[in-house]
């Protein structure tokens, strides 16, 4: 899932690169650590950064590395241990060669799920396996099931594992509405840096973009969604792991399934903060810009989760929405109730949005913390 350069041999004057799959992305990410053992003087000149790619271009000069290693190594005239390395590195590499769509997407999900997943996807009838790429044997596009999977608690039952390939199978249907077209965000990617200031920036474009919340007192999220044609769906999954789910992109009906058995959706308001988390993955979080079947919960990758609760906070409670609030009243306990009241979201995530924007200090932000403390069990 993960491989970290410097795990090969910590003695070694490697950069810290560490390279995995997101979805159908090859993510390559390096860090300024600096070599354990390196001699005196020899530094590393880099700055942290990351880098995504097409599994194309990724795995196909990787491949043709491996075997010129393969190719070349035994014209070097090794002694016979090296040599005996070589036949076994070549050994591995023509099991690899063989390795079909199956084999690979059992790689990508822990087994349990992956058998459950299979039999789901079966009984379902989810087309297909994963498409391989011709010249290497790497999947180029994960299956819907599979890429759904890839970010879901392994323990996941059998129950919730139906239900939600269920939800894959039975939105397949017409092509995204021209308004929401217009809306995805094609070109923001995977968070980089600050994802909390990332999901700000893009709730701030949107609103603006839609020219919202104009003289509204809150923002009717329900309704937009609606004119956009995103479906909203309650169930109740086995699993309170799972807070949301978002699906869209390529012959699916974009919907969002909001989890009842998830603590976050016991109220109105803790819905209305998981149907924004979710917009945010419909609009920007698409795989290869194309499609998205993302499960939101503690298993998915934290950058893209935390992007979506900034952006969920922000698009809730928009700084043009505080500013009125603030011109008419105190951010004391009161004020706090009642600004929450009036725009729909949950106490204590007003509180902590107000301090993410600056509206209140960190001394005024713990004092409300302590005062609504028995509001932490609505967490929003
Ligand atoms: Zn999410």
């Amino acid at each position: 899932m993960r491989h970290a350069l410097r795990a090969a041999d910590s003695s070694a004057l490697y950069p810290d690169v560490v390279v995995r799959r997101l979805a159908d992305d090859v993510e390559i990410s390096w860090t300024a650590r600096q070599p354990s053992y390196a001699p005196r003087g020899f530094r590393l000149a880099l700055s942290p950064g990351a880098a995504t790619m097409s599994v194309a271009d990724f795995a196909e000069p990787l491949w043709q590395a491996l075997e010129w290693v393969q190719r070349t190594a035994m014209t070097l005239g090794l002694d016979r241990r090296d040599e005996e390395a070589v036949e076994e590195f070549g050994r591995r590499l023509s099991e690899l060669r063989s390795a079909n769509a199956s084999d690979l997407e059992k790689w990508y999900l822990p087994t349990n799920l992956f058998s459950r997943v299979k039999q789901a996807r079966e009984i379902n009838q989810i087309a297909g396996e994963s498409s391989l790429l011709p010249s290497v044997p790497a999947i180029a596009h994960l299956n819907a099931a599979v890429l759904m999977f890839g970010g879901v608690n392994p323990d996941i039952g059998k129950a919730d594992v139906q239900a939600l390939t269920k939800l894959l199978t039975s939105r397949s249907g017409v092509s995204e509405p021209s308004e929401l077209a217009a809306l995805v965000g094609t070109d923001v990617g995977a968070p980089l840096g600050a994802p909390f200031e990332q999901g700000y920036d893009l709730a701030e474009e949107l609103l603006d973009t839609l020219s919202m919340p104009g003289s509204e007192t809150h923002v009717d999220i329900r309704s937009l969604l609606e004119r956009l044609g995103i479906v909203c769906i309650e169930q109740a999954l086995k699993t309170s792991t799972i807070r949301g789910v978002a699906i869209a992109g390529e012959g699916y009906t974009p919907t969002i399934l909001i989890n009842k058995t998830s603590d976050y959706n016991s109220t109105e308001a803790g819905k209305r903060f998981t149907l924004a988390h979710e917009l945010c993955h419909v609009l920007y979080d698409r795989v290869r810009a194309r499609r998205i079947a993302h499960v939101s919960g503690p298993w998915t990758s934290p950058g893209v989760e935390k992007r979506a609760n900034a952006f969920a906070a922000m698009f809730l409670m928009p700084r043009a929405l505080l500013r009125r609030l603030a011109a008419t009243g105190q951010w004391d306990r009161q004020g706090i109730e009642d600004a929450a009241a009036t725009m729909q979201v949950g106490v204590s995530a007003l509180v902590e949005h107000l301090f993410n924007t600056n509206f209140i200090d960190e001394f005024e932000r713990d004092a409300l913390r302590l005062r609504f403390g028995s509001y932490s069990s609505s967490r929003n």
